[in-house]
């Protein structure tokens, strides 16, 4: 099954008045996951590749914003306009907008298929929140996947990404080149630079990382939740190290009966 084709998560990225072109297939036991690492580790490409095997749904708050962004000005409510200048300069953007935002998406959080949350949390006031809001909604993590990767490899990832204008694919110019160069090789859609992986936004991101989400390993690790996954390899390498370390994993938390 190919959910990243078939589902086009209008429910997440445009928010509760739109329903998903196709609901994820309910699973007695779905996988509830947080993607963490610094910007450029590829939570985006291992949340689409983990969507395809684990089925359940990849919910990113960048997407949600980006997704605004190339909506037209007068569509923008100003409390949205204001959060994309945040995210231009590549500052975090505020607290409560995010999580109203996330919050008004609560149905993506029940989803039958489950979910994989890619950029959020991203402070500990995000991830309590988040731990209050599953509370509320009788849910649980089933784990926080934790990517490392040294500084250097980052910055050479963040530098070099492309990404589709329509479909959202994620290219590199050099690891992984489109095969028409400029051209998404998936929809034929244009490939841009993302305003925020310019050298001086990727330096304010990292540092905005450091800062804000670092304190969240050690929330996780509190949690029994974490699990931590060395981001090295090409996509599908630490897509197979992230499954074999999910199986073990659930191997290890399965509720005694
Ligand atoms: P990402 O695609 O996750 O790297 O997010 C792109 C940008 O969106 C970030 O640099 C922030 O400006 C903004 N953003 C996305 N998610 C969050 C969040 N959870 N908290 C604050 N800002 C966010």
């Amino acid at each position: 099954m190919d959910n990243i084709r078939r589902n086009d998560r209008a429910g997440w990225l445009q928010g509760p008045s739109a329903t998903c072109s196709s609901l994820p297939v309910s699973v007695p036991d779905p996988w509830r996951l947080i993607l963490l690492g610094a910007p450029g580790v590829g939570k985006g490409t291992q949340a689409a590749l983990l969507n395809k095997e684990l089925h359940a749904c990849h919910l990113s708050t960048g997407d949600v914003f980006r997704a605004a962004k190339s909506q037209s000005e007068c569509d923008l409510t100003p409390a949205m306009k204001s959060a994309l200048e945040y995210m231009r300069r590549g500052d975090l953007v505020p607290d409560a907008f995010v999580l109203a935002m996330v919050r008004e998406r609560s149905a993506c959080l029940r989803c039958g298929g489950g979910f994989i949350l890619d950029g959020f949390p991203r402070t500990l006031e995000q991830a309590e929140s988040l731990s209050d809001l599953m509370k509320t909604e009788l849910l649980s993590l089933t784990a926080v996947i934790n990517y490392e990767l040294p500084v250097e490899q980052i910055v050479a990832r963040l530098g070099g990404r492309l990404t589709c204008e329509k479909c959202k694919a994620v290219f590199h110019a050099t690891e992984r080149p489109p095969k028409i160069s400029g051209t998404c090789d998936i929809c034929h859609g244009k490939l841009y630079q993302r305003e925020d992986d310019r050298p001086e936004s990727i330096r304010i991101r990292l540092e905005a990382y450091d800062r804000s989400t670092l304190p969240l390993i050690q929330f996780y690790k509190r949690a029994g939740l974490l699990l931590t996954v060395a981001a090295t390899g090409v996509p599908q390498e630490i897509c197979a190290k992230t499954l074999t370390a999910l199986t073990a994993w659930r191997a290890r938390h399965v509720p005694v009966a």
